[in-house]
């Protein structure tokens, strides 16, 4: 039997008088690719906002490999890759830079703002060699050779997608969740994306992704 890696028991969360997700549960198995789908508005954003302790909710338990999710649990974060529904990189950095978060002083406080920051991989990679070649692996990846001086205001949308895809990556998680991950994006960068999703998974991570039906 494979090792659960994600279990979701009773979640309820309410957005005032709203209830968002009610009384939720799903487990996912080491190796699984899952898919979560439903249209907009069914909860899978809500879901894996709960689910990475970015949110609170109101009633439910959640653990994953095992241990209770937490907000400060992170020694289950730097296990997890995340990749968010809205592209979330600085624009200020080059793409380069946005993959190493390798900050210049002063720079750190603001990316502390973010609690989505924790799940990047700079926080977790301190040997310069080492974070160098997770840096080029990710950017190989995402076949964004071309581009890594290149600040994200520059790139299409399609492009931005993959940056976005390798900031999440960088660190080799062994958990990965994309919200929506293909939405909005072209057919060749579609397809790109997927057989990507398919080769993480084959080189041993679980994936969970979200998707409208
Ligand atoms: P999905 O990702 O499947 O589109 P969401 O999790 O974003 O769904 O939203 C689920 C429901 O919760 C929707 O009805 C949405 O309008 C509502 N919702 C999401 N975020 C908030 C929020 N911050 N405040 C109030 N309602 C919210
Ligand atoms: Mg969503």
């Amino acid at each position: 039997m494979a090792e659960t890696v994600v279990k979701i028991d009773n979640l309820v969360k309410r957005y005032k008088e709203l209830i968002a997700l009610d009384h939720f549960d799903l487990e996912i198995k080491k190796g699984e690719v899952f898919g979560l789908l439903g249209p907009n508005g069914s909860g899978k954003t809500t879901t894996i906002n709960c689910l990475l302790s970015l949110l609170a909710y109101d009633k439910g338990d959640i653990e994953i490999f095992g241990e209770k999710m937490s907000p400060v649990n992170y020694g289950v974060k730097k296990r997890i890759g995340v990749i968010m529904q809205n592209v979330a990189v600085f624009d200020e950095l080059t793409v380069y830079e946005n993959i190493d978060t390798l900050m210049p002083d002063g720079f750190a406080g603001k990316r502390v703002m973010s609690a989505a920051i924790d799940y990047f991989c700079g926080l977790y990679i301190t040997d310069k060699a080492t974070r160098k070649k997770y840096v080029d692996d990710a950017i190989a990846f995402v076949g964004l050779e071309d581009f890594v001086k290149f600040h994200p205001k520059k790139l299409s949308g399609g492009l931005l997608r993959r940056l976005n895809i390798a900031c999440g990556i960088a660190h080799k998680p062994e958990l990965i969740i994309l919200d929506e991950p293909t939405v909005a994006v072209d057919p060749q960068s579609r397809n790109k994306i997927l057989e990507g999703i398919l080769q993480l998974n084959r080189e041993g991570a679980t994936i969970i992704y979200t998707s409208p039906p």
